[in-house]
């Protein structure tokens, strides 16, 4: 089974697509990997999940990937006595540790490191933005502040501080012991939500201990201003837009999407682009034009995938939603533009065995318009250094690590296929070449290059390079 396309596709899971049958279609529809989303999923059920989408990649044969999402700190106000109130604007508004129910003059807060940290003149959105407070002053245990964007405030809606700086772990208990369970049931990709800092992805590496990557979300200005440090610390990038729109100015979030999508492909490291990209498919079974034009700029952007939310979790379409990504990204993807585009963002390689040869391969394949370059790789590292390249050419990457191969199930373009460790440099060729033939990327007579590190089976170590015939044998 092959997808006709380079970007994936990441759908999330959730009522309107649990079913083990339900996952087995969103598969078959074009689906790479499947998002867990800890927000919404117990324990219990994430080991449910997990065991359904492994048994969906045992009956298609085909390494899936599997991400979790980790929901983060994300903090809220108290209750009101009527469950809610009106604030109007210019009111002055107190938010304080004091848990009784609030009304229109104030709210409990229960979250004593924001109190401490606001500081006169930082904004607070309540509700998604629907509210802005500004903070005026602050005293012990409180923080008053003006209205500026008035409406109905009501029980336990989320805050968010664009300006401030929250000296609390990026996790917090239940991320916790979220994650253990998530490394421990053996997920391939977590998701850290409102990274702030790098050190914050440092600490979700001391539970996963290589057992499984680590993905930054980018929603939080404070992530944006330190991309550089963050994409160094994480194994790939989701540009969080959902909660990045909050935060920031919504026209912002395109120029950094750009910029994240282009920061993270020059370091390699997958990025994803998320949140409302074919939102009107929730309760249509169409989407817009304007969203269309959203999943097609991702695409363009090279980004590495695409994804789907509540259109695939809780939506009445979500199995249209997976194929209209799809036909999107095969259409953008076969357009005349796109080739010129794509090239036009590739950066230098770095200054590794590891990218020489990947450049090299890739340079090689394009010249000689070669029908694959297939890569031998044990961690994945190596297939990931390929798919930064962008090529042309049909990339295929072999591995005797399963773990290995559902990783790449987010890398761009890598058809990962999973096959005991090569013998010999015959054996290199030969299986790389069969393979490719069998899963329809090149027919007897057309020409591969396969890309390997000699000795086999130690991990690093790539420094081969080699064209090669597809024979009925194997390979010439
Ligand atoms: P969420 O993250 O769906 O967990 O909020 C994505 C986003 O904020 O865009
Ligand atoms: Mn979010």
């Amino acid at each position: 089974m092959r997808r006709m396309r380079r970007v994936k596709i990441l759908a999330t899971l959730g009522p309107a697509s649990n079913d083990p049958s339900m996952i087995a279609r969103l598969f078959k529809a074009g689906a790479d990997v499947f998002r867990i989303n800890m927000s919404h999923t117990s324990r219990e059920d994430l080991a449910e999940r997990v065991a359904a989408i492994r048994s969906v990649e045992e009956k298609f044969g085909r390494p899936i990937g599997i991400l979790v999402d980790l929901q983060g700190p994300k903090l809220r106000i108290g209750t009101f006595e009527d469950g809610a109130a009106m604030l109007k604007e210019g009111d002055r508004f107190v938010l304080d540790d004091n848990d009784k129910p609030g009304n229109a003059k104030r709210v409990h807060l229960p979250h004593p490191e924001i109190l401490a940290a606001l500081e006169p003149g930082h904004t607070l959105l309540i509700d998604d933005g629907k509210i802005k407070l500004v903070c005026e002053s602050v005293g012990k245990g409180k923080a008053t502040t003006r209205v500026v964007v008035a409406g109905k405030i009501s029980n336990r809606k989320g805050v968010s501080l664009p300006d401030t700086i929250i000296p609390v772990s990026a996790m917090t208990p239940k991320d916790r012991s979220d994650l253990e369970a998530a490394v421990n049931i053996g997920v391939d990709w977590i998701a850290l939500s409102f990274v702030q800092r790098p050190e914050d992805l440092a600490e979700v590496r001391k539970v996963t201990r290589g057992q499984a990557l680590v993905m930054a979300k980018i929603e939080k200005p404070q992530a944006v201003a330190r991309l550089a440090e963050i994409i160094e610390a994480s194994d790939g990038l989701m540009v969080a837009r959902g909660d990045l729109g909050v935060e920031m100015p919504l026209e912002r979030v395109p120029g950094i999407q750009k910029l994240i999508t282009s920061a993270a492909r020059a370091q390699g490291k997958p990025v994803v682009v998320a949140t409302q990209m074919l939102e009107s498919m929730i309760t249509a079974p169409v989407p817009t034009r304007a969203e269309v034009s959203d999943v097609a700029t991702a695409v363009f952007d090279g980004a590495d995938a695409v994804m789907l939310s509540a259109e695939s979790a809780s939506g009445q379409y979500p199995i249209e939603a997976v194929a209209t990504m799809n036909r999107i990204a095969e259409e953008i993807e076969s357009d005349v533009t796109y080739n010129a585009i794509i090239h036009s963002l590739r950066t230098e390689p770095e200054a590794t065995a590891a990218d020489a040869i990947a450049n090299a391969a890739r340079s090689i394949a394009e010249t000689l318009g070669l029908k694959a370059v297939i890569a031998w790789t044990s961690s994945g590292a190596t297939g990931l250094r390929i798919a930064r390249e962008r090529p042309l050419t049909a990339v295929l990457t072999l591995t005797p690590n399963l773990t290995a191969a559902r990783r790449l199930a987010i890398a761009w373009g890598v058809h990962a296929l999973v096959t005991e460790d090569a013998r010999n440099m015959d054996d290199m060729t030969d299986r790389a070449c069969s393979m490719a033939r069998e899963e329809g990327f090149a027919e007897i007579g057309q020409r591969v290059i396969v890309v390997a590190g000699i000795p086999f089976g130690r991990p690093g170590a790539t420094n081969t390079i080699r064209i090669a015939y597809i024979t009925p044998e194997g390979s010439a």
